[in-house]
């Protein structure tokens, strides 16, 4: 399989070029094009390091209306790091998409910069649960438009215990948004989520 033969826009093609990947990872191919023919919730099982990112990253940029600059997808990961290292990601993938941007909202960092960030414009937002919830309910963040949540290593984000702020966050979306959960393990925690917020979703294991 090629990147090519998935759907992808000439924009991400030539991103991925730059970057030197050469064909899809397993989880990219069973992943991107059901994410790009249409609108779904999808629950998928994969490890880090399998380039989980760039299945739901990929997708969810393509999904982006650039001519708004509302906040369109929201991107919660369990640490600071990741959220930081997911960004980096989306920001290579995205570099031939002139007015797409990404903020990273996470905790232990100064509120004024992120939400200065944000004011600019964020349709993409990668965000750590605790901070995301605050900056919510300080009228920072409005995600009532996002269209794609993805829920990304969902098993480490209970561990973690952050049910009821993704429970809180999720209440100020809309309903017809997708929910694209990844998570390593499948504990019936994450199937309860997955049953609460999600409707029908396809299921993918690698
Ligand atoms: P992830 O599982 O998303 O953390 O990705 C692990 C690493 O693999 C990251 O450094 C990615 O940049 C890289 N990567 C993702 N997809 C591919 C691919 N198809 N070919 C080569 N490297 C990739």
């Amino acid at each position: 399989t090629t990147f090519e033969s998935l759907g992808l826009s000439p924009e991400i093609l030539k991103a991925i070029e730059d970057l030197g990947f050469e064909s899809p990872s397993e989880v990219q191919e069973q992943t991107i094009p059901i994410l790009l023919e249409e609108p779904t919730d999808m629950v998928a099982l994969a490890q880090t390091g399998t380039g989980k990112t760039a299945a739901f990253g990929f997708p969810l940029i393509q999904n982006i209306d650039l001519n708004s600059k509302k906040t369109q997808g929201l991107i919660l990961s369990p640490t600071r790091e990741l959220c930081m290292q997911i960004t980096n990601e989306l920001k290579q993938y995205a570099k031939y998409y002139q007015n797409l941007n990404t903020v990273a909202v996470y905790g232990g960092a100064s509120i004024t910069d992120q939400a200065r960030q944000i004011k600019r414009g964020a349709q993409i937002i990668v965000a750590t649960p605790g901070r995301m919830k605050d900056m919510i309910q300080r009228n920072i963040i409005d995600i009532s438009n996002i269209n794609i949540c993805i829920l990304d290593e969902a098993d480490e984000m209970l561990n973690m215990g952050f049910f009821e702020d993704i429970k809180e966050i999720l209440s100020h979306s809309s309903d017809q948004k997708n929910t694209w959960l990844f998570s390593a393990t499948m504990p019936k925690e994450v199937s309860m989520i997955a049953k609460k917020f999600m409707k029908s979703p396809k299921e993918i294991t690698v």
